[in-house]
């Protein structure tokens, strides 16, 4: 028999949430003495992460499985579309197994199975940090796993199921072992960021001999403690978010906060099944930004839900011109196969909703660049990214990786490299970026 550990390919797709995944079982793998290759001929098996969180998802993903099967022969799948064992069977009947959500056992079993660890695990070569799927200088943090909220067109809860915080202690170790092995920016991820440690009814832990609360609120303060940059996401608008805006004005945490709004008008969001009162809304973020001027406010929307009526779109396009939030995504709703919206009457024609995207886009557009063009002359702290032969790309603290924009500072620079805070005052923008220069 071959000394050489057994080599496992790995295709990780969908959300910051399921990388998370994907590096938790990468780490696992390692852990167990897996090489991990990155081309399907190298693999004895591919492991496929699957997203199926809209109908668009699905088929990349049963796509992503068929591409692994053709080139290596060997699949096994896991993540969101695994709780679709049929339709991934159907579409490709050789798959070794399916696993779904967040099963770590469930993939590592079927793993075994079909491809036993070698005898010799090579524990020692696995980082501290476990494997990360992101570069080196920032990492995401997931807090817990599913969500408690049923909003109608989403179909997460079905497939992670409810809530299920992470101890304190455990996320917080994490956090502390990614900033040693040099992250200097954490994403706090989950699928609802605010609800952490509800289902743990906010329990007591004894965490570095002090006892702390499992909330976000104390989760961020001592998230805050640590010398990296801690950025919130997916934060559901309960009232308790309130009391996050102080830490931002403190400086603990990045005056920044992702809360996905998804309509504003009354009716909409019942039959969305989400919180509904948008005048409440706009005299928080009046109040936060009283708190915290220079917080960044980042929203998501969807446009044409079953029964949005023309007014209804006008009250949209009146709450985003009276919130001015500086980063928006929109979206012209697709329906999701298993989510409850789908029974809802009314649907918008598809090119309607197009004209309302494009409506909502163009005004949005707008307010993004006018927040943007405020920030000319202002000086900020801003995290390298990436260092090219004429100019440097950096993420200010309005600007999370990915889904914003970037702050670009012209000049050759040899000093300085990704993970390197550096300070700039702001010259320029786009649509999107700023520019800047060294101060
Ligand atoms: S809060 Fe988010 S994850 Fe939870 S049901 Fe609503 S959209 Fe889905």
């Amino acid at each position: 028999m071959s000394d050489a550990p057994p080599r496992v390919g790995f295709v990780s797709l969908g959300c910051p949430k399921n990388l998370v995944d994907s590096e938790r079982i990468l780490t696992q793998l390692r852990a167990e003495g897996y090489d991990l290759v990155a081309r399907y001929e190298e693999a004895d098996l591919v492991v496929v992460n699957t997203c199926g969180f809209i109908d668009a998802a699905v088929e990349e993903s049963l796509e992503a499985i068929g591409e692994a099967i053709d080139a290596n022969g060997r699949v096994i799948v896991t993540g969101c579309l695994g709780s679709r064992e049929d339709e991934i069977r159907a579409a490709h009947p050789q798959v070794l197994a399916v696993t779904g959500a967040h099963a770590y056992e469930a993939v590592m079993e079927a793993v075994h199975a079909h491809l036993p660890p070698s005898s010799d695990p090579h524990r020692d070569l696995l980082p501290a940090q476990g494997i990360r799927l992101t570069p080196p200088h920032y990492a995401y943090l997931k807090i817990s796993e599913g969500c408690n909220h049923r909003c109608s067109f989403c179909i997460i809860p079905s497939l992670r199921g409810d809530l299920h915080s992470r101890p304190l202690g455990e996320v917080l170790g994490e956090a502390e072992r990614l900033v040693e092995s040099g992250v200097r920016e954490l994403l706090v991820v989950s699928q609802d960021t605010s609800a952490y440690g509800l289902d743990l009814k906010y329990r007591t832990d004894i965490v570095g001999g002090r006892p702390l609360e499992t909330r976000l609120e104390v989760l961020a303060r001592e998230l805050g403690r640590l010398p990296a940059w801690t950025r919130l996401h997916y934060v559901y608008p309960y009232p308790s978010v309130d009391r996050l805006i102080p830490l931002m004005a403190e400086g603990l945490i990045l005056p920044y906060l992702d809360v996905p709004l998804q309509h504003a008008s009354e009716s909409v969001l019942r039959r969305m099944k989400r919180p509904a009162a948008s005048e409440k809304m706009l005299q928080r973020i009046r109040r936060w930004r009283e708190i915290c001027p220079g917080i960044t406010l980042r929203s998501t929307f969807i446009v044409g839900f079953p029964g949005e009526t023309e007014d209804d779109f006008d009250q949209l396009l009146d709450f985003i011109q009276e919130a001015r939030l500086d980063r928006v995504g929109c979206f012209a709703y697709s329906p999701v196969e298993g989510a409850a919206a789908n029974a809802l009457p009314d649907p918008v024609p598809e090119s309607l909703k197009q004209d309302r995207l494009a409506r909502f886009m163009e005004i949005q557009a707008e307010i993004s660049r006018d927040r943007l063009a405020g920030q000319v002359g202002r000086e900020m702290t801003v995290l390298i990214d990436a260092v090219e032969p004429q100019r440097l790309l950096a993420r200010g603290p309005g600007d999370a990786p990915e889904v914003d924009g970037q702050v670009i500072i012209d000049g050759a620079w040899e000093e300085v490299g990704p993970g390197d805070f550096v300070q700039v005052r702001v010259t320029g923008y786009d649509e999107h970026d700023l520019f800047a220069e060294p101060v």
